[in-house]
Parts: structure tokens; sequence; C-alpha cells
């Protein structure tokens, strides 16, 4: 079964998310990738990548993406927050960590921790983990 990759990334942020899944663009090609709205349209149109976007996070793609975790659907979260920057979704972005922890659901919320994570499940995707 591919990989069911979450990805979102806050606005300043975003420039980091394209470099990071433009480093694992071959491995995202071969997962199933969900993204919020905004974050999810740049991948797409910058890597070509294929993503089930939600919708923007503040208006709900946390919560959406919180849903399909809280199902079983999704195996790992890469959230790139911004941490200097007041967010009106607040709540959703912490119920969705929340539920990361909750679930025991790995959640990268930085460009190094996401690179380790992403580096595992590569080298376990090509056998050499
Ligand atoms: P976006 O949502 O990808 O639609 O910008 C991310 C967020 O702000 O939570």
């Amino acid at each position: 079964m591919k990989t069911r990759i979450a990805l979102i990334a806050h606005d300043k942020k975003k420039d980091d998310m394209i470099a990071l899944a433009g480093e694992f663009r071959d491995f995202l090609a071969n997962c199933k990738l969900t993204a919020t709205g905004t974050t999810g349209g740049r991948l797409i149109d910058e890597l070509g990548l294929v993503v089930d976007r939600k919708h923007s996070g503040p208006f709900g793609g946390d919560l959406q993406i919180g849903s399909l975790l809280v199902e079983g659907e999704i195996d790992v979260v890469i959230f790139l927050r911004d941490p200097m920057t007041p967010q009106p979704h607040e709540p959703d972005i912490n119920a969705l960590v929340r539920a990361c922890d909750v679930h025991n659901v790995p959640c990268a919320t930085n460009v190094t921790s996401a690179q380790l994570v992403l580096s595992q499940l590569q080298a376990r995707a090509a056998g050499t983990a």
C-alpha cells in the first residue's frame, strides 16, 4: 500500500515546503498525498505531484486532514508551521497535532525533522532500511 502523507505549510513556510517536496519528489510521486488547499495547489502546479486538495487551512483544511487521520487514513503528517506568526485557526492546528499524538502518527513540524522522516520512508521504500 502506498504511504499516505499529509502536507501542510503556513504561508511563510510554503517555499520551504516546495523545496522539501522537490528534494523528495520521486518518492512523493509514489505516495498518496493529501494537502491543505493552497499548499496542495503549489505542489501540483510547481512539482506536478498528484494531490488530494482539501480546504485551505483557515477554512477547515487542517480539520479535514485531522478527521482522515483519526479514521486511520493518514500515515505521516508534514506540517511546516510558522511559529512567528499568529494564525486565525490556531485551535485547528493544535487539534491536528494533538490527533497525531493521540494516534501515534509521526508529525514533522520543521524542515529538518521532515527531512529525517522522509529520508527514512524513502529508504524503507527502496529496501535499504
Ligand atoms: P493552506 O493552509 O495550504 O491552504 O495555506 C495551510 C494553513 O494555513 O494551515
